[in-house]
């Protein structure tokens, strides 16, 4: 199904992210953990595309996994190191398999890496437009409530988003953010700027403190002091800062939908028992509401 369908009717929504693995020997244990996942009835699932498209052929397969436990996937596509070429043949075999929805990235931009003359994507803006012209796919885009690392300013990160959400995109999906402020006000800022998609709210739980440092570092997020005191107590002790995070994601969660975001995406992480500890914890609101 897709995911304009599935968010179209104002009912509550919580869907999950799952990566795919990196060799095909691990590709039975991953999609044994999508089994697990299934189980709580996520809305939909998201696959991820490894940086670069180094995993593009295991998205496919986690996909039509995903598929087969009664769930919607959402494939990620990144474009920058891609060609017109590739693009074309992965949704190809998006669509041979199925496969409706679409989350359509630039991608980061390796170190070091040299633009040819001839590169084929310079934006995601382009990506959109091409998979819209194609037809037949729901197509979704990222947003940074706390602006992308790139972008000089809240300005240039808002026009270039209204740009891309022009090209036809049918939603969007947020980066983490920890503190709810931050997407409130970023919600407004687009509804000012009449970007008028539904923007899905990205929730990432941080069950470790190594995670917590390196998500930090990729996604330019800000941390509120709240949760930096729950790292700073609990984060040398796994089972605690596990249940803690846990704790703190779904507040985040029960805040949003409070304040009428309809539509949650947990960034699971391959984590079926958090998903699960997550959703046990939603279970009376989510019922409620739907
Ligand atoms: P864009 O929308 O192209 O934006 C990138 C930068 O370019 C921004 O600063 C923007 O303001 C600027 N820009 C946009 N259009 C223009 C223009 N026309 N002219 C000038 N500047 C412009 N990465 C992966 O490798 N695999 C994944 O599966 C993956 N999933 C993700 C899921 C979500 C929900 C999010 C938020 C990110 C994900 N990423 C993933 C990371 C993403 O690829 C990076 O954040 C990347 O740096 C930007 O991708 P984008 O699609 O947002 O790019």
């Amino acid at each position: 199904m897709k995911i304009s369908e599935i968010i179209k009717n104002n009912k509550v929504t919580v869907s999950f992210e799952v990566f795919p693995p990196k060799e095909w020997a691990k590709l039975e244990d991953t999609k044994a953990v999508i089994k697990e996942m299934v189980k709580d009835n996520p809305a939909f699932m998201s696959v991820t595309y490894g940086a670069g498209g180094t995993t593009s052929g295991f998205t496919t397969e986690i996909a039509k996994e995903v598929l087969q436990g009664g769930v919607s996937p959402l494939s990620h596509l990144t474009c920058f190191t891609s060609t017109k070429e590739k693009i074309n043949s992965v949704l190809d075999e998006l669509e041979t398999n199925g496969v409706e929805n679409i989350l359509a990235l630039r991608g980061d931009i390796p170190k070091d890496y040299a633009e040819s003359p001839n590169q084929h994507y310079h934006h995601a803006g382009e990506l959109v437009a091409e998979i819209k012209a194609r037809g037949g796919f729901c197509v979704g885009g990222a947003c940074y409530p706390e602006i992308h690392p790139e972008s000089k300013n809240r300005v240039e990160d808002l026009a270039h988003l209204k740009e891309k959400v022009d090209c036809g995109l049918d939603f969007l999906t947020t980066q983490m953010f920890f503190d709810n402020e931050a997407f409130y006000n970023f919600r407004e800022m687009c509804a000012i700027k009449e970007i008028n998609v539904p923007i899905i709210a990205g929730i990432m739980p941080i069950t470790n403190a190594k995670q917590i440092k390196r998500s930090v570092e990729l996604s330019n997020c800000s941390l509120p002091r709240k949760f930096e005191k729950i790292m700073e107590r609990f984060g040398e002790n796994p089972d605690v800062m596990k249940q803690a995070g846990i704790i703190y994601a779904t507040e985040q969660i029960i805040d949003l939908m409070a304040n009428g975001v309809n539509n949650i995406h947990i960034y699971t992480m391959n984590k079926p028992d958090v998903a699960h500890q997550i959703m046990k914890g939603l279970s009376a609101i989510v019922n409620e509401q739907n």
